[in-house]
């Protein structure tokens, strides 16, 4: 990867050009715009008309080199058009030509961001994300100075389906160990779990100051409370938007009110010696949100106008070319379906989708129902929003779910977790009749406000069959549910706006950072200015160069929700074997005195042979074992351990052999 724009005029001619537009054009930095506008002013005055002559090329290199005569065939061709089109060039006005030139150093001004940056500064900053690349969620970021680091957000991410009994994974955090004291503070842009579910986790390690809007903070409250680490709530440094706060004493952080599905959400500017880094968050460009607080462009484009050294942009939806719709946009849908319902609706969403819950609360207000709101993260999410004034209702309006019997079904909306068909959530305790208030009736509506996550369709398909075996109808069309995150529009909406010198793609997959590279070339970011990282790649980023240093440790550490506590990783692994191999016991007893086995070992298995083959199959294992250790030699007999790895290596080999599996093999060696 190339150190520095060597050889582009930005590094040696920006200092003199901040002021004045000049008529010096310095074609190598091309912006765009650069030559065009003077090759078709050139070609409407027909001055230079010989080089369309298809035949005529060496008149393009050669124009100054005499010997082509540079009149003959031309003049043909200029008497020709003069035939053609009737009439004399206009005159060129050489004042407006020169206007032409100033306009285009003006462009150039405005869209180069080297003209804006101090290329003379040594500072630096470096990069490095613990998680978000490479996958979706478990987002952590840190920024790095010679002496102090930021870390931005600090989230946790799902398993996948082989990662048995495990509820969460959170980032490794062996490098922040490593960094510790050199951490002043966290930076939370908004409160989705794979930005703020590690928190705890970390806290219970270590502690650093957070900063953030009180959204993020009161819901990573409730979490600290959850784990019983409330104290830590003294860490909490709520922010105004748009102001600037120092950080330790190396950093400069505004946050920037952001559209996303949650809300508030931000963008942070994050500026230190070596420029402005802007951080995007999770976010999407909304016109017309619900509470109408529209993304603040005006101050992403002030910092892109001072000039920004890097941006880091959400991917999550490069792939798509539609623009994503406005939150308002579900409206429409929600009032056809709520205005035609004759029973019960049961509405599902993401919990932290408060701008959705609130409409479908609006709509069910506008129908005459009550509104019933079942599911611990739902009820937890909403009166947070109510507690804080993020929305307003009635408190009459709201009933419980021992209360729902009591109003005629066209009266009641349930708003439920559950959208993902969640094993443990409300609505798939309903779905199957073991919720203790709520069963389905063949009347019941259920509506379906959200998109399958990956890798979530079978169980949401499940509790479907589930729901409509009880008779209910459901309702999940396309234009009930808007994604939170920026298409390809939005993102050329942030590119242009910030027009950063350095480009990195964040949040998403390597195919979503990949696309999103794409669309910031189209947006005027040279290819060599942007980098696809990784998890643990570390990044340098100086105001003349970007570039890769060095990869620290990441990984994932499981969580099992039920107690909060880690699982290690070779549990999880015995979990696999178990699951996709099963497990064979052996005992063997033998005798200390004559290092004699006192009897035929013993084995037992699961998951490895059908029932009734078991014996044979146990018998075999059983004859090979005997044969073994009536061969064995004197020594090994009284180190019980050698000799369980022995029987383990016998029974392995022996399985491989006639299954191709490699079962868990529990060994026991009972010395007498
Ligand atoms: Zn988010």
């Amino acid at each position: 990867m190339a150190e520095e724009n060597k050889g582009s005029v930005e590094t040696t001619t920006a200092p003199k050009t901040e002021a004045a537009p000049t008529t010096e054009t310095k074609q190598e930095a091309k912006p765009q715009t650069d030559a065009k506008p003077a090759q078709n002013r050139n070609n409407n005055n027909r001055r230079n008309n010989n080089n369309r002559k298809p035949n005529n090329n060496q008149n393009r290199n050669g124009n100054g080199n005499g010997d082509k005569p540079a009149g003959n065939k031309p003049n043909n061709n200029r008497n020709k058009n003069r035939n053609r089109h009737r009439r004399q060039p206009t005159p060129v006005d050489e004042n407006l030509k020169k206007f032409v030139v100033h306009n285009q150093e003006a462009h150039k001004q405005r869209l180069n961001p080297h003209f804006k940056l101090d290329l003379n500064s040594k500072a630096k900053i470096r990069v490095t994300p613990l998680g978000g690349l490479g996958e979706i969620g478990g987002n952590i970021m840190i920024f790095e100075t010679e002496k102090e680091a930021v870390l931005v957000d600090v989230g946790m991410s799902f398993p996948d389906e082989t990662m048995h009994g495990v509820d969460i994974l959170i980032p490794d955090f062996s490098y922040l160990r490593e960094i510790k004291n050199k951490i002043v503070g966290i930076i939370i842009t908004h409160a989705h779990e794979d930005h703020i579910g590690a928190m705890p986790y970390l806290f219970k390690e270590m502690q650093f100051p957070i900063y953030g809007t009180p959204l993020p903070l009161a819901m990573i409250g409730n979490k600290f409370d959850e784990h019983h680490i409330k104290e830590h709530r003294k860490y909490f440094n709520p922010i105004i938007k748009r102001e600037v706060y120092k950080i330790g004493n190396d950093f400069e952080v505004e946050w920037m009110h952001m559209t996303h599905s949650i809300l508030d959400s931000s963008s942070v500017a994050i500026t230190t010696d070596a420029g402005t880094v802007i951080h995007t968050g999770d976010f999407k460009i909304d016109y017309t949100p619900v509470d109408g607080y529209t993304t603040d462009i005006h101050r992403l484009a002030h910092y892109g106008e001072k000039g920004v050294l890097c941006l880091l942009s959400d991917s999550t939806n490069s792939h798509n070319p539609i623009p994503t719709g406005s939150e308002l946009s579900v409206a429409p849908a929600f009032d056809r379906i709520f205005s035609k319902a004759e029973g019960r609706i049961l509405l599902s969403t993401f919990s932290s989708n408060i701008h959705r819950v609130q409409q479908a609360i609006q709509y069910g207000i506008k129908y005459g129902r009550k509104v019933c709101v079942i599911g611990r993260s739902m009820e937890r999410n909403i009166e947070i929003a109510l507690q804080y004034d993020y929305v307003r209702f009635p408190k009459n309006i709201f009933i419980d779910a021992d209360e729902v019997a009591r109003y005629n079904d066209k009266e009641v909306l349930i708003v439920t977790t559950g959208s993902q068909g969640e094993a443990n959530s409300a609505l798939f305790r309903m779905s199957i009749g073991e919720h203790r208030h709520i069963k389905i009736k063949p009347t019941d509506l259920i509506v379906l406000s959200s998109r399958a996550i990956p890798g979530n369709e079978g169980s949401i398909s499940g509790m479907l069959n589930h729901l409509q075996r009880a008779g209910a109808s459901i309702a999940m069309s396309k234009d009930i549910h808007v994604s939170g995150h920026a298409s390809m529009e939005e993102q050329k909406l942030m590119l242009r706006l910030v027009n950063p010198k350095f480009f990195l793609p964040i949040h998403g997959e390597y195919n979503h950072v990949m696309k999103h590279r794409e669309t910031g070339m189209m947006c005027g970011v040279p290819e060599r200015n942007i980098l696809l990282m990784t998890d643990g790649e570390q990044i340098e980023i100086a105001p003349k160069y970007m570039r890769k240093v060095k990869t620290v440790k990441t990984g994932k550490t499981y969580i099992d929700n039920q107690n909060n506590h880690q699982i290690d990783d070779d549990i999880v692994l015995d979990r696999q074997k178990l699951a996709s191999d099963g497990v064979v016991m052996i005992v063997a007893e033998v005798s200390e005195q004559n290092s004699k086995m006192l009897s035929k070992p013993k084995v037992t298995t699961f998951g490895i042979v059908p029932d009734k083959q078991d014996k044979a199959f146990a018998k075999e294992m059983e004859d090979v074992l005997e044969i073994f250790l009536t061969n064995v030699k004197g020594g090994l007999i009284e180190n019980s351990r050698a000799l369980e790895n022995d029987l383990r290596q016998v029974v392995r080999k022996h399985i491989f052999r006639k299954m191709k599996k490699y079962p868990l093999i529990v060994p026991h060696v009972l010395v007498h």
